[in-house]
């Protein structure tokens, strides 16, 4: 089914970004957050520098109390900049080059705005810099690209990397489950149910692509084209690029061990 954005229960609305593609899905979601009945918002991931997205953005959020960023690819981050210009806010995020008037965003941090209440959980791995945002009120998990509403995502090496994606995938299993959140918002795709069904297979599927790489490299495979050549042949070409990157992240994470 295609995914369009809007609504999301009472705390979330999210736009589409006119930037689709075998990545990025149907394009990236811009997420606007608010308190029923509040006046400011808060904006995660604005997305590309497309002036028709960030005026679509700018009129479904209202006052902007704040921006905040899932991480620094340029598909969610882009727009940043001239979004928070526009709205007259500051822009925040775990890498310091996107700030903008405000302090880097910290592992266990809540974020307040007008009764919104969002806790910054680091989730590095699919990039160094990537969180998630815990919105306990709604019950969801905003999830930026560590997972994706379709597929799976991409172990951005050098930056990402496999280990600390794994660690990653088992703390937000476990806090959803102590938590109870019920939906995962991510930054490409649609809202996915059942979290810890999710966060598990995507545990899986990594554990077992490592199985496929280790095997593929006891058959002799010498580099990561090979690798991708006979781990990857059921998946569209179109992705390999992707999936050597991925693949270049486990062989650096099957070297450390
Ligand atoms: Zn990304």
């Amino acid at each position: 089914m295609t995914w369009t954005g809007g609504a999301a229960g009472a705390y979330a609305r999210c736009v589409l970004a006119p930037n689709p593609g075998h990545m990025t899905l149907e394009g990236t979601n811009t997420w606007i957050l608010r308190a029923p009945g509040a006046s400011r918002s808060v904006v995660v991931d604005p997305g590309p520098l497309v002036e028709e997205h960030l005026a679509a953005v700018a009129r479904a959020a209202g006052d902007v109390a704040v921006v905040l960023l899932t991480h620094g690819h340029p598909d969610h981050c882009e727009g940043a900049a001239a979004f928070a210009d526009r709205a007259g806010c500051g822009v925040r995020s775990v890498d310091q080059q996107w700030l903008i008037g405000e302090a880097p965003l910290s592992d266990g941090e809540v974020i307040e705005v007008d009764g919104l209440a969002l806790r910054v959980v680091a989730s590095p791995g699919h990039t160094a810099d990537s969180v998630c945002f815990l919105l306990l009120a709604a019950s969801a998990l905003l999830t930026g690209d560590t997972v994706l509403g379709r597929g799976t995502s991409v172990v951005a090496h050098p930056d990402g990397a496999l280990g600390p994606y794994l660690t990653s995938l088992r703390s937000l299993q476990e806090l959803c489950a102590a938590r109870r959140v019920r939906q995962l918002w991510p930054g490409h795709g649609p809202v996915l149910e059942d979290p810890v069904v999710v966060l598990d297979g995507y545990r899986r599927h990594r554990e077992q692509r490592l199985e496929q790489v280790r095997a593929a490299l006891a058959a002799g495979a010498a580099d990561a084209l090979e690798v991708v050549q006979s781990v990857y042949a059921d998946v569209d070409p179109v992705l390999w690029p992707a999936a050597e990157v991925s693949v270049r992240a486990q062989l650096e994470y099957l070297r450390a061990e």
